[in-house]
């Protein structure tokens, strides 16, 4: 089958500092795949650099998708919950990053908005304030946006960090759905149990790729104490380049 994404020797550098170092493979249509690996590793990186945020200092990410067939949930430290906007606003506003600033969005749209909060459970809930919500109701709203978004390519970052045990069994739910009408979902994860139980592709990353291929032969214990030992030397690296002290003033 012909690949829907191909990483070819790509490298994602911050300042010139490599976070994704030299990743090859590639994604097949409606393949559904777990990002793991430790804090640092590159991850959320690779996510951006899929969908074109972020450009590869070398290398290449190889699609024919436009920037508007990806959804993208980012990993929730980079999202600004303050913002004073409520439920039904954040939901449609998936819409409105599809159409560009002057698409217009009509009365369906916002039935297909509410169809979307009912879906994720959160019926009722279309006027709150989002600043009000938990962390859980905050999530089902994000998802509630991708559903309406109505993406072919699913990217998700962390989406089950900090969230209780009934929203994370919804939203993996609705995960298996997104695989079963053949959308292609990439996430980071953390969690090894759900990704052995849910994912059956992993990508187990530490700056450098460690696995990608079927789950049950990528999270062996082999290769997480591999890439557990990467990240450790890259630990080392960058104490040793700490100043010894700063110098006073
Ligand atoms: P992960 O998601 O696996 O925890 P990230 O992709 O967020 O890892 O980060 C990989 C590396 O790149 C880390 O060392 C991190 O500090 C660095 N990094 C991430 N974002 C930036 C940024 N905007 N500017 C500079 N360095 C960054
Ligand atoms: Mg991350």
């Amino acid at each position: 089958m012909m690949p829907l994404i191909r990483l070819d020797d790509l490298t994602v550098a911050y300042n010139r500092h490599p976070a994704v170092h030299h990743v090859s493979g590639a994604f097949a249509p409606g393949s559904l795949t777990a990002i793991a690996g430790p804090n640092g590793a590159g991850k959320s990186t690779l996510l951006k650099a899929i969908m074109g945020e972020l450009r590869p200092a070398e290398g290449r990410v190889e699609h024919r998708l436009g920037r508007a067939e990806f959804g993208y949930l980012p990993q929730a430290a980079e999202i600004d919950r303050r913002f004073p906007i409520s439920v039904i606003d954040t939901v449609m506003l998936g819409v409105w990053k599809a159409r560009g600033a002057f698409g217009r969005v009509g009365a369906a749209e916002v039935r297909r908005a509410g169809e979307a909060l009912a879906a994720v459970g959160l019926d009722g809930f279309a006027s709150r304030h989002v600043g009000s919500l938990s962390a859980g109701q905050f999530q089902r709203v994000l998802f509630a946006r991708l559903l309406l978004q109505d993406a072919g390519v699913i990217l998700l970052d962390e989406p089950f960090t900090a969230i209780d045990a009934r929203t994370t069994r919804d939203l993996v739910d609705i995960v298996a759905r997104w695989h079963g009408e053949g959308r292609t979902v990439i996430a980071v994860l953390h969690d090894f149990e759900l990704v052995r139980a849910h994912f059956p592709q992993s990508l187990l990353l530490a700056r450098e790729l460690v696995g990608w291929g079927p789950t049950v032969d990528v999270m062996s214990s082999a290769n997480l104490m591999k890439a557990r030992a990467m990240a450790e030397r890259w630990d080392e690296d960058a104490a040793a380049c700490e100043p010894q002290e700063a110098p006073s003033a």
